[in-house]
């Protein structure tokens, strides 16, 4: 393929969801040019090929919006406590016309190849139509939940009915009359199936493990609640910037503290009432909020883990399905998912619950076989969620200095420097990305922080006239910070996306901070000190040494 040269861009930034629009804008804001390159037909990342029926934010839309423009927060109304899908993309797109980035932003540009070319200190970007361009910057913001995890089953070619993915739902899809079969029960299947049921002919789902799952309680949103943020928008984004969940909206007000250091410093009844609280409340944010050892001491989570699973006893008639449905790892070693009436469709005479743990599914032609039983399905659905994290970067050929690829640098562990950037990849950062604390911050708030300290790099390293390049040391300090973060909690107790072993065969050391945003931003900033510091002195050698041969 002939490939044609398009330009050369001080930044260029990849992936237009939350964090690619804030980078540009940001990019722009510094007086760089800077171009956006997404592979999608429209802007909105994850929030674009994500819209399956169901499909909201599970945190409130007052914490998941930018901060960065107070005419933008005081200007915007959220018509629901939790978003839905469609209202989040009419918020990224009232945003790129608002800030004029539609001029800077190429759609259906899948990038494929990320090259540094050494002696030209600058990358050169490749897209799938052969489209060529250079950038000195590159800013990947290619998402955390983006890179779809496809499953490959037994004979699935062989399917006769039609196969739909929750991560590339079509424009429309019909259920009326048709049998379909879920496969997938993590916060993506808990939110898609009471829309299918309440349409299909009949709904079957392929349970492989069980999820925790506390209602939404999704309301429209409350103009006093609202008016109460914007009042001092300043103050909660600092108070939702203090929170170890970067979110503090909880039932339209603002959360309380946690009630005390432990689940198990408080008496029964007194965790039983927080515990209803936070039930009453909807959503998942409460329950992360109200004890800070949930996810670290075994005994205090069992207290919340024994909760949820007598509820599920509850919401569910059948008892023998309801035993089914109740997980048996510690709650919140997976992310916990916010349902609108989940366990409540297994009521429903035409929705039943095949457990697939021991046998999988195997396909031959119509259908599907679960060990010998067949079940007569039209429609195959794949909730089967992401390779996340480090996915969407590994589809991309990525060569940094002598031709090393990033694949090579991550073999045995996801190297990185403050999860902001790796070692021999110079002037390459990545926004919610690998080891970083995107998992546990609110991603738009997060995108606007490493931001700042990606500012902060460009500035020193263009001052200096250098590229920005962490030394190897400080991936190797990362690596202990990540690894020792991740080990203070209980989620290696579960396979999940958090630890990569929803893939098999994945290589995450690394590749998520679990210390809370908080705490990342600060070592983060600290690493950026360093980091500056080391480009200053390495401009003065530079200049030096220009200086030497000059005379
Ligand atoms: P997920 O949590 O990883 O769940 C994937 C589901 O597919 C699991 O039940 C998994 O079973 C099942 N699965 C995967 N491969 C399978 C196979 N080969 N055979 C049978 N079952 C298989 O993915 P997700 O539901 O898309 O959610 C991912 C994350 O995205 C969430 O944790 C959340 O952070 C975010 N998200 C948020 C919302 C929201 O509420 N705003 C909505 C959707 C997603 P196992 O558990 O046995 O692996």
């Amino acid at each position: 393929m002939t490939r044609i040269e398009q330009g050369s861009y001080d930044a260029i930034v990849i992936g237009a969801g939350f964090s690619g629009l804030y980078a540009l804008i940001k990019l722009r804001e510094m007086g760089l040019t800077a171009t956006l390159l997404e592979a999608a037909p429209s802007i909105g990342g994850t929030w674009y090929w994500n819209r399956y029926p169901g499909a909201r934010v599970d945190v409130e839309s007052v914490d998941y919006s930018y901060s960065f423009s107070e005419d933008l927060q005081q200007e915007w109304s959220w018509s629901e406590r939790y978003a839905g899908q469609e209202e989040i993309l009419d918020y990224l797109h009232h945003v790129a016309t608002r800030f004029g980035l539609t001029p800077d932003i190429h759609l259906g540009q899948r990038v494929t190849t990320l090259r540094y070319v050494d002696n030209e200190d600058r990358w050169q970007i490749v897209t799938a139509d052969a489209t060529v361009r250079h950038g000195r910057y590159c800013v990947m913001s290619t998402g955390f939940l983006s890179a779809p995890l496809a499953p490959v089953f037994d004979g699935l070619d062989s399917f006769t009915g039609m196969i739909l993915k929750s991560t590339e739902w079509p424009d429309r899809a019909d259920f009326s009359g048709q049998s379909v079969g879920i496969v997938g029960t993590g916060s993506t299947g808990v939110q898609m199936l009471p829309h299918i049921a309440s349409a299909a002919a009949t709904t079957y789902v392929f349970q492989r493990t069980p999820a925790y799952t506390v209602p939404l309680r999704n309301k429209l949103q409350l103009k006093s609640f609202e008016e109460d943020v914007k009042r001092d928008y300043t103050l909660w984004r600092l108070r939702q910037r203090q929170a170890p969940t970067g979110a503090i909206a909880v039932g339209s007000a603002a959360a309380p503290a946690s009630a005390a250091d432990s689940a198990l410093s408080v008496s029964d009844a007194e965790r039983m009432a927080i515990y209803e609280q936070c039930w009453e409340n909807g959503g998942i944010v409460s329950f992360y909020l109200s004890f800070p050892d949930l996810m670290a001491d075994a005994a205090a989570n069992q207290t919340l883990s024994e909760f949820i699973r007598n509820k599920i006893r509850r919401r569910v008639h059948d008892p023998a399905v309801a035993e089914r449905l109740i997980p048996d790892y510690p709650v919140m070693s997976k992310r916990l998912c916010a349902d609108t009436g989940y366990f409540e469709a297994f009521n429903l005479h035409h929705v039943h619950l095949v457990d697939i743990a021991d046998d999988g599914l195997q396909f031959d032609g119509p259908g599907v076989f679960v060990g010998s039983d067949h079940y007569d399905i039209d429609i195959l659905v794949l909730a089967t969620g992401f390779d996340a994290i480090t996915g969407a970067m590994k589809r991309i050929h990525i060569t940094g200095r002598g031709g090393q690829s990033l694949a090579s640098h991550w073999e045995h562990e996801v190297r990185t420097a403050g999860g902001l950037m790796s070692s021999g990849f110079p002037n390459m950062f990545w926004i919610n990305g690998p080891g970083s604390s995107a998992a546990d911050a609110a991603p738009p708030l997060m995108a606007e922080d490493q931001m700042a300290v990606v500012g902060r790099i460009i500035v020193a390293a263009d001052s200096a006239g250098v590229v920005a390049d962490p030394p190897m040391v400080m991936e190797k300090e990362w690596l202990d910070e990540c690894g020792a973060t991740m080990s203070a909690t209980l989620l290696p107790k579960a396979k999940s996306w958090y630890n990569g072993a929803n893939v098999p065969g994945k290589v995450a050391t690394g590749m998520i901070y679990l210390g809370g945003p908080v705490r990342y931003l600060e070592l983060l900033n600290q690493f950026a000190d360093r980091l500056i510091d080391g480009i200053e002195e390495s401009g003065t050698e530079v200049r030096e040494r220009n200086q030497l041969w000059a005379d």
